[in-house]
């Protein structure tokens, strides 16, 4: 696996001078470790963020919708079972837009790390395996 300081991390691939900051401390030590990413893979990881909302509003609205139309069709009562079964087809719903979501970001994120992995990245790794702990940026 090429390590050179100017790899991008996510891609291994192409050279860059793009990071993301890494905010870790121990107790009154605090240090930033800087993980090469090139725009390219930091492009592809807010897509990521981004589709994941698209995807949880659509479960959202469409199960609201679903269980809206459910109970003006069926006259069942908005209570007791009404709910239990709005809660189902939500559900049932959401399964088909979770598949669709990842199969969505795996497409769009082939041979580029998630950004989650960057908790791998070794010299970050070392320092979490030292007692260092991610805190926000100062
Ligand atoms: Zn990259």
């Amino acid at each position: 696996m090429p390590n050179n300081d100017n790899t991008c991390w996510f891609c291994e691939k192409r050279v860059t001078e793009q990071i993301y900051q890494v905010n870790v401390k121990k107790d009154d030590a605090r240090e930033i470790i800087k993980v090469p990413a090139c725009e390219s893979c930091q492009t592809i990881h807010q897509k990521v963020v981004k589709h994941s909302l698209i995807i949880f509003f659509t479960i959202a609205v469409g199960g609201a919708v679903a269980t809206m139309l459910y109970i003006l069709a069926s006259s069942t009562e908005f209570s007791g079972s009404g709910i239990s079964i709005g809660a189902g087809i939500a559900l049932a719903w959401s399964i088909p837009a979770l598949f669709i979501a990842f199969l969505w970001n795996k497409k769009l994120s082939k041979g580029v790390k998630p950004q989650r992995k960057i908790l791998q990245y070794p010299p970050l790794k070392d320092k979490l395996d030292s007692g260092y702990q991610v805190a926000p940026l100062p």
